[in-house]
């Protein structure tokens, strides 16, 4: 898999998540398993605790709860320092990035990079100076970064309804392609293949 070879984008770029939903797990596998330096700060009251997903192509009918904690276990195999109960209190650019302060207040958290995931709540994203759209939601591209350089915003907090956990988790893919990206200075493909599976679990469980 890409994080086990010499084409990881950066051993050196970091990136803060805020929110540890679907939208901001997603980011973060997909920057630590590609060689950034990943934190996920997360309060635990996504959405997802509420749901039972039957429209998530390719699994026919899982829990809510139950695909979050597969989607943490994976994010923490991949080795995102996952700080799962403290949330952030305010966000800031620095010189050359971003810091952040948590509820446990000990120190601040600093990053290349700052992904923002907080489902419906947006008020980082203003205290951050993004743009908001007419339909109040925070305004991004394609790739989900906000107007402020290297700040990306994912999920419920760009989409004014049509939440979805889907759209969620490719949101958060997005932003993470986006910044490797740039680490990269191409573009990035996080491509694994069948040999991948073979080499991390035998030809007997590659499929
Ligand atoms: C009743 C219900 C049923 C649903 N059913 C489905 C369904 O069947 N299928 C489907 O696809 N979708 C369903 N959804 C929608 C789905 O849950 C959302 O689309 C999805 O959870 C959005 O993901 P997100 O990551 O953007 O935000 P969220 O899941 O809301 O996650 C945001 C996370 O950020 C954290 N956070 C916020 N602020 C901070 C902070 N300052 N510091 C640290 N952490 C912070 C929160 O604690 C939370 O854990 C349902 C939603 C509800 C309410």
């Amino acid at each position: 898999m890409s994080n086990d070879t010499d084409d990881t984008a950066s051993e050196d770029a970091s990136v803060l998540v805020v929110g540890g939903g679907p939208a901001g797990l997603s980011a973060a596998l997909f920057a630590a398993k590609n060689g950034l330096e990943t934190t996920v700060f997360d309060g635990d009251d996504t959405w997802m605790h509420k749901a039972h997903l039957f429209n998530y192509l390719g699994i026919g009918s899982v829990g809510g709860s139950e695909f979050m904690a597969t989607a943490r276990q994976q994010v923490d195999d991949f080795g995102a320092d996952r700080r799962q109960g403290e949330e952030v209190t305010s966000v800031r650019e620095t010189a050359d990035g971003f810091a952040v302060e948590t509820d446990e207040g000990e120190h601040e958290y600093e990053g290349d990079y700052l992904v923002l995931a907080t489902g419906a709540n947006r008020d980082l994203a203003e205290e951050l100076g993004c743009a908001f759209t007419d339909e109040e939601v925070v305004d991004v591209g394609v790739d989900m970064e906000t107007t402020v350089e290297d700040a990306y915003a994912t999920g419920a907090m760009v989409r004014p309804e049509e939440w979805q956990a889907a759209i969620a988790v490719g949101d958060g893919a997005a932003a993470a392609l986006n910044i490797l990206s740039k680490e990269q200075g191409e573009h990035y493909h996080d491509f694994d293949v069948p040999a991948d599976a073979e080499r991390l679990f035998g030809e007997e469980l590659a499929e």
